[in-house]
């Protein structure tokens, strides 16, 4: 599983980051990154958790890879 935020619809809420800090950091300029270029197996649903909590809809999953 991939994961990715989308730099123009993050409002650096923290929310991703703070609920799987393994996986999401906020950058410099205040918005959220994925840590890892793959997901840690036993962090996939909370990556999911936190896709469906994202204010924006700033995150997305990419289940296959
Ligand atoms: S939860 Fe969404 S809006 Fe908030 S920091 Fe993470 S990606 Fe950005």
């Amino acid at each position: 599983m991939k994961v990715k935020v989308v730099d123009n619809l993050c409002i650096g809420c923290g929310a991703c980051a703070a609920l799987v800090p393994d996986e999401f950091d906020i950058n410099d300029n205040g918005i959220a990154y994925a840590l890892n270029s793959k997901v840690k197996d036993n962090n996939k649903d909370l990556v999911k958790d936190a896709k469906e909590n994202c204010p924006t809809g700033a995150i997305s999953v990419e289940e296959n890879e």
